[in-house]
């Protein structure tokens, strides 16, 4: 797939709450068919930056365009194309999942086939549960499900592993991949450095609303190094998460 075109364009990118500059004079580009991450700490804006993009929020002042549109003048055509994950939290409770799947289409005037869509986040078994029957990874996978009702060309995934344990991380790791394998675009933000290593072609790394670097992860380390940086302790040739999954195992036990 061509990975030449842009498909989201920021520009100059502003928004302040009170007195707090939370986004500030951010600008970049994601191209069509890339796995784009947003790194950076606590209170950095990147939660802002993609609440703006997805049209939740207003800007302050700069430019958003996803496939040559702004989103703001545009905001219906952006939402047909766009996914953006939920917090298991914000499901009703008393529908199951096929039930939910049904109602989320229902927004966007589709018909869909639950099963198929469960299928996808490996969910099928559990089509006739409710959301607080799910195991954290489950309810995790659901709301990507519940993000890809309406067939998006772009899915926006916001700490979609925070909080998991390391077997149902690698799970939903395999399961981005395979929606980006399908063809969709998808922007992350994570804590995780080495989920943004596993997943992401390009990372944009945030710090006090501003962005500080924007390159594929391999040439950030790259760069860290041929400026003289050394690590203090040797890296193993293992860390102690391969330890927990050799002793534990890779399946899930959901
Ligand atoms: P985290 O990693 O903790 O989720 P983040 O990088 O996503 O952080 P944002 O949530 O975008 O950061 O917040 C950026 C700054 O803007 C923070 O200082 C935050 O306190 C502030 N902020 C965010 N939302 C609001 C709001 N609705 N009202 C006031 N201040 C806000």
């Amino acid at each position: 797939m061509s990975k030449q075109a842009p498909i989201i364009q920021v520009k100059d990118l502003h928004k302040t709450y009170g007195d707090t500059q939370a986004v500030d004079g951010v600008s970049f580009e994601v191209m069509k068919g890339e796995v784009f991450g947003i790194l950076g700490p606590n209170g950095a804006g990147k939660t802002t930056t993609l609440e703006i993009i997805e049209t939740i929020r207003k800007q302050d002042r700069g430019e958003v365009l996803i496939n040559g549109l702004d989103c703001h003048q545009h905001s219906h055509k952006i939402k047909q194309i766009i996914g953006v994950q939920l917090q298991s939290s914000s499901f009703f409770d008393y529908l199951n999942l096929k039930e939910l799947l049904n109602l989320f289409a229902s927004f966007y005037n589709r018909t869909i086939d639950p099963s198929e869509i469960l299928g996808k986040v490996e969910l099928t078994d559990k089509a006739n549960q409710r959301i607080k029957q799910l195991s954290g990874g489950q309810k995790q996978r659901f709301s990507i499900a519940a993000a890809l009702v309406n067939q998006p060309e772009i899915l926006f995934l916001d700490e979609p592993t925070t909080g998991l344990d390391p077997q149902a991380r690698h799970h939903l790791w395999d399961v981005i991949r395979g929606q980006n394998q399908d063809g969709i675009t998808i922007v992350l933000t994570t804590h995780y450095m080495e989920e943004a290593e596993e997943l992401c072609n390009r990372v944009a790394i945030m710090n006090q609303g501003k962005i500080v670097a924007i390159d594929t992860p391999d040439n950030l380390i790259k760069i860290l190094l041929k400026n003289g940086f050394k690590k203090e302790r040797k890296v193993q040739e293992a860390n102690l998460e391969d330890v927990f999954l050799h002793l534990t195992g890779h399946g899930l036990r959901e």
